[in-house]
């Protein structure tokens, strides 16, 4: 590699030199899913652009302790800790437990990024299980004077903090835009200032999740919860936090006012926040009949694609994107990520059937490798690494069907390498349609065609024909060259 990791700091507005507190160990803390509906595209952006980032801290050689909490509490309908608990609305209409609710939504969660090839984090605490601790923080919050109670709830005092401290630093926001902002909304009479937020809320008696507190039987509010296990698992001070850019205001900001009223610390080092995700130019919204689950996508049971797309396409097309960018998703978008994909594993599919020579002609393979880990290192930029990777494809094509198929040892070594470490390890990516590889098939498939060679060698091109015909109907296509017969699988 020429240059070390930059990476865009949210807090600062530059791209920085990506330096940790306690190298070689990274503490990297990234927001995780709100367990109460299906897991749906805009998840699916999230946990594959920090997928990538934690990939690619290790392949760096940095030790990385990935934290990602579960949000199985307190996450109001509103940010501002009104409203009622979105997991508990769903449970009352379903009669079912919180917690069923909340595991049933977590593994589906799990299924799914797992089928994106997602890696689980290092630890995934839950806020349910860190109430002790929400408390404890509490408690310093109040103690330091920048929270107060109020009838059972106790809120963060925003003005008190801002006259020492700057509220806005992550999002740029000032305290008059935040009052422009909040003051028509209800249930503020408990709050001094309309945008204070919620540490604890008294519970309603029909409220199912409530705990014992010294204020009230009640909950923890939604900001509390990353703050605590952020700092219980990586320390009062960490290396990066991540999330979706809509995350950033009120969320981060207000993590970032109650930890430094906590410890007097700024919490993290570097702010990293993803961009989102459209959906034929419109902003994803049920109201807006533009939604899309990750289930309705595999299994192509969506108003808004004609046919299922594997999570290999999903995964790719996302990184066709920079993460700061958002990204639109279409049918066009899709295919045209599918026949990109195709066209990537084609090439490096052949790179076995390379002969290898000493004499052979020099291509400088591994300066593609060097030219792909700086663009990673650009501040994770893999549309950048993905085009290298599709000039790559063509000289490879190019030495393979119009020169010699030769390569020198170093030449193929490189390409090797490419493929494991950028392809299949940092980038996370898979062919498209990983059946082409079952061995069953591809036995199957070499019968078939010796069997067809032996027609056409006896110029029975009637009954190869109809095998070509029959195979076509299964979506298989074969393709005669001079020398060999090659198959593969049509869309
Ligand atoms: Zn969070």
């Amino acid at each position: 590699m020429k240059h070390p990791l930059h990476i865009y700091n949210t807090l600062t507005r530059k791209k920085e030199q990506f330096i940790p507190l306690n190298e070689p160990f990274v503490g990297m803390y990234v927001c995780g899913p709100t367990v109460y509906g299906d897991p749906h595209l805009g998840h699916a952006r999230s946990a594959v652009v920090f997928d990538v980032l934690f990939r690619h801290l290790k392949f760096l050689g940095y030790k990385v302790r990935y934290v990602r909490n579960i949000t199985d509490v307190g996450h109001l309908e509103d940010e501002l800790g009104e409203g009622e608990d979105k997991i508990e609305k769903k449970a009352r209409l379903s009669k079912l437990e919180p917690m069923e609710i909340a595991q049933y939504y977590l593994n589906r969660y799990h299924y799914f990024t797992d089928l994106l090839n997602v890696q689980r984090p290092s630890i995934e605490p839950r806020a349910s299980g860190h109430i002790i601790e929400q408390q404890e923080w509490i408690k310093k919050i109040i103690e330091n004077d920048y929270a107060y109670e109020t009838n059972g709830s106790v809120y963060f005092d925003v003005v008190k903090y801002s006259k020492k401290y700057h509220y806005g630093i992550l999002s740029g926001r000032s305290i008059e835009e935040l009052y422009s902002e909040t003051r028509t909304l209800t249930g503020t009479h408990e709050k001094k200032s309309p945008y204070d937020f919620a540490l604890w809320k008294k519970a309603p008696p029909t409220h199912i999740m409530k705990w014992n507190s010294p204020w009230s039987i009640g909950f923890p509010g939604w900001h509390l919860e990353c703050s605590v296990m952020g700092t219980k698992y990586l320390g009062e001070v960490f290396d990066i936090h991540g999330g979706g850019i809509d995350l950033a205001f009120p969320h981060h900001e207000c993590e970032i006012a109650q930890s430094i009223a906590y410890s007097g610390k700024m919490p993290v080092k570097y702010w990293i926040h993803n961009n989102l995700i459209t959906l034929n130019n419109q902003k994803m919204s049920k109201s807006l009949n533009n939604f899309i689950t990750l289930e309705e996508i595999f299994q192509g049971t969506s108003k808004l694609l004609s046919k299922k797309f594997s999570p290999a396409v999903v995964r790719f097309l996302l990184l066709q994107a920079h993460y700061r960018s958002t990204i639109d998703f279409s049918q066009d978008s899709l295919m045209a990520a599918e026949k990109a994909l195709e066209r990537l594993f084609d090439a490096f599919s052949i790179i076995d059937n390379f002969n290898i020579s000493d004499t052979a002609q020099s291509y400088n393979i591994n300066e593609y490798y060097t030219i792909c880990i700086d663009a990673l290192n650009d501040d994770l930029n893999t549309p950048l690494c993905i085009s290298h990777l599709f000039e790559l494809t063509k000289v490879i094509n190019d030495i393979f069907y119009n020169k010699n198929k030769t390569l020198t040892l170093t030449d193929y070594n490189s390409l090797k390498k490419i493929y494991d470490d950028i392809i299949l390890n940092i980038l996370g990516l898979t062919p498209a349609k990983s059946e082409i590889n079952n061995d069953l098939i591809n036995n199957l498939m070499k019968i078939i065609i010796e069997e067809r060679l032996v027609y056409r060698q006896n110029k029975n091109f009637e009954a190869s024909d109809r095998i070509r015909k029959k195979l076509q109907e299964l979506g298989i296509e074969i393709k005669d060259f001079k020398d060999r017969t090659e198959w593969k699988l049509k869309r």
